[in-house]
C-alpha cells in the first residue's frame, strides 16, 4: 500500500508530561517512543497552552496537535501546524494559531494576550501564602477542637461518675475533688 506523496511524518514531542512518538502529518501515530505522562500541566492547562502556542509563534518547533496523554499542545520541527486552538479566558475566548491571535474584540498582540494569562492563570504569591494560612489557621483549629472534645467526654465521665455513686448513696466524689 502506498501513501499519499503529501503525507509525511515526523517525530513529536509534548514539552509539558515527555511524550515523544512518530506521527504522520494528520495527526495519526505511527509508533510511540515515549509514553509520556510523566508530568501534569501546572500550573493551570490554559496557561501552560498558551505559553507553548506563544513560544511556537515566537520561532521555536510548531504546534502540531494535541498530546493524547495531557492534552496540551505538541511540538515537531517536521510535521505542518495544527489548527488554531481556542483558550477559554475571561475575556472570552481567545483564538490562538501559527499566523492567528483573536479575541471577541479582534486582532490581538502576543504581549497583550501573554499579560492576561499571566494575571488569570499565574498563582500569585500572596494567594499561595493564604493558602498556606488558612490551612495553618484550620490544622490549629483542628486540634482545638479535639482538646474541647476530649474534655467535654472527661466531663461527661466525671457527671456519669457522680450519678452513678450518688444513686449508690456511697457519695465521696472522686479523689482530690
Ligand atoms: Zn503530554
Amino acid at each position: 500500500m502506498t501513501e499519499p506523496a503529501h503525507v509525511a511524518a515526523g517525530e513529536v514531542r509534548c514539552p509539558t508530561c515527555l511524550y515523544r512518538a512518530r506521527w504522520s502529518a494528520d495527526g495519526e501515530v505511527l509508533a510511540v517512543e515515549q509514553e509520556g505522562g510523566a508530568r501534569a500541566p501546572d500550573p493551570h492547562p490554559t496557561l501552560v497552552s498558551w505559553r507553548i502556542w506563544h513560544a511556537a509563534r515566537q520561532g521555536g518547533d510548531r504546534v502540531v496537535g494535541a498530546c493524547p496523554q495531557c492534552a496540551m499542545p505538541v511540538l515537531s520541527a517536521d510535521l505542518p501546524w495544527a489548527d488554531a486552538w481556542t483558550l477559554a479566558s475571561k475575556h472570552g475566548p481567545i483564538r490562538v494559531g501559527h499566523d492567528l491571535l483573536e479575541g471577541p474584540a479582534g486582532a490581538l498582540d502576543d504581549a497583550t494576550v501573554d499579560a492576561w494569562m499571566v494575571d488569570e492563570f499565574q498563582p500569585r504569591f500572596v494567594d499561595q501564602l493564604l493558602d498556606v494560612r488558612l490551612f495553618f489557621v484550620a490544622v490549629v483549629l483542628g486540634i482545638l477542637g479535639l482538646v474541647l472534645l476530649g474534655w467535654l467526654g472527661a466531663i461527661g465521665y466525671l457527671v456519669n461518675w457522680f450519678i452513678a455513686m450518688a444513686n449508690q448513696g456511697n457519695f465521696s466524689g472522686p479523689v482530690g475533688l
